[in-house]
C-alpha cells in the first residue's frame, strides 16, 4: 500500500476500538489513516476467538455502538460469529476499512520530537509515520500459556481458545480443559456434548449466574428497524440491567447487600442443579461476586452432573505426553487439551507494543517503575498526540466495552477541538493532572467491591501488580460527564 506521510494518524488494531477510534478521526477532519492489525482480518477479540460455545455476555442490544444500533440480533446474547459481522458492517458503512492493513504486526512506536510525529515499525521493518499514534489492542489480546512442566511434550492435540482449530473434531475423544474463566464457562457445555469423556482442571471456582437469553422474535426485529426509538427504549432497560451489576461494586459500601445478592443467586443455581454436596462444594468460590469478571451460563453447572464430565481441583503436578498429573498422583489419559487460560494482562498487554515518547522514555518500563496512571485511562505526559482507546489503566467504565469506547471519543472531541481552534501541532497531558486524575482514582477505589469485599483468593485479573485496576471506580455517568467536560489546561498544546 502506497501511502502518504506523514499519515494523519496510525490506529493500531482493528477490533472494535480500532474501529471505533478510526470513525472518529474521520469525523474530524483526518482522511489519511492506517489500521495495522497483525490478524488476517478485522473484528479483534471476534475474529480471534471462535470456539464452540462463544456469545457476548453483556446484552447484545448495549453490547454495540450507539451511533450505529443494529435491529438484526437474532438473540439477546448474540453468538460470536454475528458480532464479528456487526464489525464488518460496521467498518463497511463508515468506509474505514480502506484503512485497514491485516497481517501486519506492529512492533515499536517512537516519538521524533524534532518532526513532531511517531514512528510506528512493523515486523517486516518497514516504518510509518504519523502525526497521532492510537493504540486499540484492547486488554485480551496476549493470550496467556501456562508454564506446566511437560506441557511442550504433551502429544496429543492442545490449543488455547484463541487459536481454535476447526478442522479437529472432539467427537468422541477424551478432552482436558486448563481453566475455569469466562471463556471455559461458554466452553466447557459445548466440549461436553461432542467429547466421550471430558475433564475440567480448576484452579479457582468461578461465579456463575442464570442468563436470561433468548431469541428475538423477527417480528421485533422488523419493529426496531422500522422503528429505531423502539430499539433506543429497549437498550435502555438492557443498559439498566448491565449498569445495575457493575454499579454495586462502584458504590460498595452503600449498595453492599445488592452486590452480595448476585452470589447468592449464584449458589441458589448451584444448590439447585448440583445434588453432590462434595462436587458443589469444589464449585463454590470463597470470594465476592465481582471480584472476577462475572460470568453467565444456565448449563456450566449442570454439565459437572453428567456421569462424563469430571471436576478435578488438587492442581496440576506435570503433563505427560499422554496424559495430565495432578498433584494427587492421579492420571488423567487425555486425546486432548483445551487451554481455557485467558491472557497475560499486565505483563505484556500494557502496552501491547513497546511505546518511546519524549527523551527515550519507554511507557511500558515508566508504567512498571512508576504505577500504571493514564489521564481519564488514555493520555500520558511525555507521550505527545499519544492516545490509548480502550485499554489503559482505569479506562474500563463497567457498563459496556463500547460505552468505553464512545466515552473516549468524545473525549478525543473535545481535545481536537482545541487543538484545531489553537491551530497546535501536539497535545500533551500535564504530568500534574494525569497526576491528580490518578490519585483521585486511587482513593476511589478504596471504596469499591475490590477493596472493601473479600477478593484475596479470586486471582483476578482486575488487579494489576501494585493494586492498581483497569476498573474506573466512578458510575458511567460519571465517566461521560468527566470525558466530555474535562479541564482543557489539562493539557499543554504547541
Ligand atoms: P480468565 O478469566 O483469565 O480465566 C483463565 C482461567 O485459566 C482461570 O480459571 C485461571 O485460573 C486458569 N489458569 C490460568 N493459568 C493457569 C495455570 N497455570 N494453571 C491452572 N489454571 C490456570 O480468561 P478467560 O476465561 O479467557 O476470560 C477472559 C476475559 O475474556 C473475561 O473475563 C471476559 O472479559 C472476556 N470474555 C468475554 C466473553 C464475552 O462473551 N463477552 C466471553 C469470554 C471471555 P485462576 O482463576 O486460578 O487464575
Amino acid at each position: 500500500m502506497t501511502v502518504q506521510q506523514p499519515l494523519d494518524a496510525i490506529v493500531v488494531g482493528a477490533g472494535f476500538g480500532g474501529i471505533g477510534s478510526a470513525i472518529q478521526l474521520k469525523k474530524l477532519g483526518y482522511h489519511n489513516l492506517a489500521i495495522l492489525d497483525r490478524e488476517d482480518d478485522l473484528g479483534g477479540v471476534w475474529h480471534v476467538n471462535r470456539y464452540p460455545g462463544l456469545a457476548v455476555d453483556i446484552p447484545s442490544p448495549t453490547y454495540s455502538f450507539w451511533f450505529e444500533p443494529n435491529p438484526n440480533w437474532s438473540r439477546m446474547y448474540a453468538p460470536g460469529a454475528e458480532i464479528k459481522q456487526y464489525a464488518k458492517d460496521v467498518a463497511d458503512k463508515y468506509d474505514v476499512r480502506r484503512y485497514m492493513r491485516f497481517n501486519t504486526n506492529v512492533e515499536s512506536a517512537r516519538w521524533d520530537e524534532d518532526d513532531k510525529v511517531w514512528q510506528v515499525t512493523v515486523a517486516d521493518g518497514e516504518t510509518l509515520t504519523a502525526r497521532f499514534l492510537v493504540t486499540a489492542t484492547g486488554f485480551l489480546s496476549q493470550p496467556c500459556t501456562p508454564d506446566i512442566p511437560g506441557i511442550a511434550d504433551f502429544a496429543g492435540k492442545i490449543v488455547h481458545t484463541t487459536h481454535w482449530d476447526d478442522s479437529y473434531d472432539f467427537e468422541g475423544t477424551r478432552v482436558g480443559v486448563l481453566g475455569t474463566g469466562a471463556t471455559a464457562v461458554q466452553l466447557i457445555p459445548e466440549l461436553a456434548k461432542a467429547a466421550a469423556d471430558l475433564t475440567v482442571f480448576q484452579r479457582t471456582p468461578i461465579h456463575v449466574v442464570p442468563k436470561q437469553d433468548f431469541a428475538i422474535p423477527a417480528g421485533l426485529q422488523r419493529l426496531f428497524a422500522r422503528v429505531p426509538l423502539t430499539q433506543r427504549i429497549f437498550r435502555w432497560f438492557t443498559d439498566m440491567q448491565s449498569a445495575l451489576v457493575f454499579l454495586p461494586a462502584v458504590r460498595y459500601r452503600e449498595l453492599r447487600l445488592l452486590a452480595n445478592s448476585t452470589a447468592y443467586i449464584s449458589s441458589l443455581q448451584r444448590f439447585i442443579t448440583i445434588r453432590d454436596k462434595e462436587l458443589r462444594r469444589k464449585l463454590s468460590p470463597q470470594y465476592d461476586f465481582g471480584c472476577k469478571r462475572p460470568t453467565y451460563s444456565n448449563d456450566y453447572y449442570r454439565t459437572f452432573t453428567k456421569p462424563h464430565v469430571h471436576l478435578r481441583d488438587s492442581g496440576i503436578e506435570r503433563i505427560d505426553p499422554d496424559g495430565v498429573i495432578t498433584s494427587d498422583g492421579v492420571k488423567t489419559p487425555l486425546d486432548a487439551l483445551v487451554l481455557a487460560t485467558g491472557f497475560d494482562i499486565w505483563e505484556s498487554n500494557f502496552p501491547a507494543i513497546e511505546i518511546i515518547g519524549r527523551g527515550g522514555l519507554n511507557l511500558g518500563k515508566w508504567w512498571r517503575s512508576e504505577g500504571f496512571r493514564a489521564y481519564q485511562g488514555m493520555t500520558v505526559p511525555n507521550f505527545p498526540n499519544y492516545l490509548g482507546v480502550a485499554a489503559g489503566p482505569f479506562a474500563n467504565s463497567g457498563l459496556s466495552f463500547f460505552n468505553m469506547i464512545e466515552y473516549q471519543t468524545r473525549h478525543m472531541d473535545r481535545l481536537f477541538g482545541e487543538l484545531h481552534r489553537r491551530n497546535a501541532t501536539t497535545f500533551e497531558v500535564t504530568e500534574a493532572a494525569n497526576n491528580a486524575f490518578s490519585d483521585r482514582m486511587e482513593a476511589l477505589q478504596q471504596n469499591t467491591l475490590l477493596h472493601l469485599g473479600n477478593c484475596a483468593g479470586s486471582r483476578s485479573y482486575y488487579f494489576g501488580p501494585n493494586g492498581e485496576t483497569v476498573l474506573r471506580p466512578t458510575t458511567t455517568r460519571t465517566v461521560l460527564a468527566e470525558q466530555a467536560s474535562f479541564s482543557l489546561s489539562d493539557y499543554a498544546f504547541e
